[in-house]
């Protein structure tokens, strides 16, 4: 398997540093055809309008549609944003998965923190019970999903901050800024 991450702008290097560590084949994605023999995708953490301004100035908004039409995707914070259908206003998205999601919704980068959540499907896939701790970095919540969009992980309080739609993924939380490869490994199960 050959795992693209959108290089565009973001933690991408986090991603391949974990990627490699699980012995996975990565390439960096900057252009259309550095699409061409991909398994998969990941888009990281950023900032999702530079990402969508990049996305955009280099031609890759319908590359990465057509891609993920049949290819699983999977969005980390501001590229969980990027594959949303709905974030409440004006910005390029690529309207892939049946979400809506709120930015920011936890207020400023001095607002970030950690939690431990509880994921059936990570535990069930990897075989391991212990939950998992994540990063929110000024991160976005999943207020709603739609269609064949389901919750994988909510807070305590009941926000949502994961979901899945068949092969597409999306955390509102950064799985590759943590030593625990599972995430990582639970998204090359959905790809293969
Ligand atoms: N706040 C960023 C955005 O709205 C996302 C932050 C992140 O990716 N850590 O795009």
């Amino acid at each position: 398997m050959k795992i693209g991450v959108l290089a565009l702008q973001g933690d991408f290097a986090e991603h391949i540093i974990m990627l490699k560590r699980i012995g996975a084949e990565t390439a960096e994605v900057r252009l259309p055809e550095h699409l061409q023999g991909l398994d998969c995708l990941i888009i990281p953490g950023g900032e999702s309008t530079t990402i969508g301004k990049l996305a955009t100035d280099f031609n890759l908004m319908t590359p990465l549609r057509e891609f993920g039409k049949s290819h699983a995707i999977w969005g980390t914070c501001a590229g969980a944003i990027f594959l949303s259908k709905d974030v409440s206003r004006d910005q390029p998205l690529l309207g892939l998965m049946n979400i809506k999601v709120a930015r920011n919704a936890f207020g400023r980068q001095t607002a970030s923190f950690e939690a431990d959540l509880d994921i059936a499907e990570l535990k069930q896939a990897t075989g391991t019970a212990q939950p998992y701790h994540a990063f929110f970095i000024r991160a976005p919540i999943i207020e709603s999903v739609h269609g064949d969009a389901r919750v994988l992980s909510s807070l305590s309080d009941g926000r949502i901050v994961a979901a899945q739609e068949g092969h597409l993924l999306a955390t509102s939380f950064h799985p590759e800024l943590t030593r625990d490869p599972r995430f990582h490994e639970y998204f090359l199960s959905l790809a293969s």
